[in-house]
């Protein structure tokens, strides 16, 4: 139902990268519910984490419809498409990416037909060995069109109509879809079709990077969560049913109560027969703390952790880690509030509303040209004049990537009248990229990359800048250090990466470093390394 070609489509670069997305999924299987409009809302819950198109399956036991479209859950879906889409299992996505293939058939859930009847399947997070998936999933089309060709010789069969069977197979074109072609097109040792059941043991193991899958039959919900858990996935029960969902937040939202996490290596199917577990590999929990940072909704608990509880913490920590003299705490609405109150709380200095967010407009990184962001922070945050005029403040944001948020803000409140603006963040500096489904852009873009913390304060016009350390940012969850994934921090990532090559990019590589000559806005010049080489010359 592909109704609006190109809209929402914000990509400059078509084709650069390859899909890199941070997504919401939702699964339910509830015989006699609205199943369609309790995906719809679990979406809305999550909106948060993919505003660029969002699909809903459903199956009524014989058959699986899927509706996608790009845009927000709201904009997607009306009454008509939901009434249409009747049964008692639904999947559902919302997706967020910024690739060239920010198109309608990269909007998930994807589908395929199985020997045994179809397949849809939704997808958080970003594989890491798509180029091995790839080789899998040509080598499943090459035994089929061997198996076929024997059937035809067997029958005397010319075998014209041998592409058209081959094609299905061949058709992936984002590393969602690889993982349901696998599971669509394996057979047992005789070439007998197996059923998603059978053919999620074989193929789960195989997949690397980060995975949080709800995917289902006609007859069957599933879900499952990569060997290191690093994006979240739990599980909640309705009162006639079963709820699979990204975050807790919306298994409240719809209802439902939570029951526990999706295990790390785990695999739970759902159906009348009631709930199975399986295991797909050994845990090695790998937690994103990003997660606690910044994506996940301050009402989600992650690994029994609540995250907004661990944003105030962050605030607290980083104020006796960074203090400032200062008369007012000011929050970079909305996600940098909670520590802001953490920082105010350990400090002393009073708390107030310095900014008013319009939270109509989606978040700006949503949008990739430089130019748009920096419209899309005026467009956001306005200052409250009456409020900073003559004040020494501290703003307090949760994370730094490009510097963009943090450099608009300056300058807004500067001219806003503030006497003095420090400005906290309670994130440690974001130095690597993300391969497991943050698009945090590449290291070049990233201004922690080459410039010192001194250096990114003075790009920024900031009269002082502090980051929180990377331990008092992982004590703030509670989380064990060694059970999260901090490499955006710190670049030990939680898995072997392939060349750099095969991740279809150079992200590893340090770029040419191009001068930073130009004295921009009275900021002056300053030798930037590789990464921050363009940062003074932003806007
Ligand atoms: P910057 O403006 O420095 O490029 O980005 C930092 C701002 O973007 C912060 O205010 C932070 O809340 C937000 N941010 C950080 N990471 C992400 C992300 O992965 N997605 C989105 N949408 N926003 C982010
Ligand atoms: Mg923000």
């Amino acid at each position: 139902m592909p109704r609006g070609d190109g809209l929402l489509n914000h990509d400059l670069l078509p084709g650069e990268k390859g899909p890199q997305d941070a997504c919401g999924v939702f699964g339910v299987w509830a015989p006699g519910e609205a199943v369609a409009k309790l995906t719809y809302f679990g979406l809305y819950a999550l909106q948060h984490r993919g505003q660029e198109s969002a699909g809903i399956a459903v199956s009524n036991g014989s058959q699986i419809l899927v509706f996608k479209d790009m845009g927000l859950v709201s904009q997607v879906f009306d009454e008509t498409s939901l009434g249409s889409l009747r049964g008692h299992i639904a999947v559902g996505h919302a997706r967020y990416s910024t690739t060239g293939a920010s198109v309608w058939e990269n909007a998930q859930p994807t589908f395929r037909a199985t020997a045994h009847g179809s397949i849809a399947l939704g997808h958080n997070g970003n594989l890491v060995n798509t180029v091995e998936l790839t080789e899998l999933v040509a080598a499943l089309a090459d035994r089929r069109e061997a198996a076929d060709a024997d059937a035809r010789a067997r029958n005397g069969d010319s075998g014209r109509n041998g592409h058209a069977r081959r094609a299905p197979h061949l058709a992936a074109t984002n590393d969602t879809d690889l993982i349901t072609a696998l599971l669509a097109g394996q057979t047992d040792d005789d070439g007998k079709p197996l059923g998603v059941e059978q053919a999620a043991p074989l193929v789960l193991p195989e997949v690397k990077g980060a995975f949080s899958l709800v995917f289902m039959d006609e007859h069957t919900l599933y879900a499952a969560r990569d060997p290191q858990g690093i994006r979240p996935l739990v599980l909640g029960r309705l009162e006639r049913g079963w709820v699979v969902a990204s975050e807790t937040a919306a298994l409240d939202i719809c209802g439902a109560s939570f029951i526990r996490e999706i295990e790390p290596g785990e695999m739970v199917a759902i159906d009348e027969g009631g709930l199975r577990s399986t295991r797909f590999a050994e845990a090695k929990p790998k937690g994103c703390v990003f997660e606690y940072v910044y994506l996940a909704r301050p009402d989600t608990d992650i690994a029994g952790r609540n995250v907004y509880l661990s944003r105030v913490e962050m605030g607290r920590k980083l104020a006796a880690e960074a203090p400032a003299d200062a008369d007012l705490v000011i929050a970079t609405p909305e996600s940098g509030t909670p520590a802001a109150i953490g920082y105010a709380e350990a400090s002393g200095i009073p708390y107030g509303s310095g900014l008013v967010k319009n939270s109509y407009v989606g978040r700006t990184f949503i949008q990739p040209s430089q130019t748009i962001r920096q419209l899309g922070i005026r467009l956001k945050l306005n200052p409250l004049k009456e409020v900073i005029r003559g004040k020494r403040l501290v703003v307090v944001d949760d994370s730094i990537v490009r510097g963009n948020t943090q450099r608009a803000l300056v300058r807004m409140l500067r001219e806003a009248g503030a006497a003095e603006v420090h400005v906290r963040i309670s994130s440690p500096p974001i130095k690597w990229p993300c391969f497991f489904g943050i698009d945090f852009a590449n290291r070049a873009e990233l201004i922690a990359n080459g410039l010192s913390v001194e250096e990114i304060g003075k790009s920024l016009g900031a009269d002082s800048l502090a980051y929180i350390s990377t331990d008092a940012m992982i004590e703030a969850t509670t989380i064990a250090k060694p059970n999260l994934c901090r490499a955006c921090f710190d670049g030990e990532y939680p898995m072997p990466l392939p060349d750099p090559e095969l991740l279809g990019k150079h992200l590893l590589e340090p770029e040419a470093a191009e001068g930073a000559q130009s004295d921009v806005d009275g900021v002056p010049t300053l030798a930037a390394g590789p990464g921050g080489a363009d940062a003074l010359r932003r806007p």
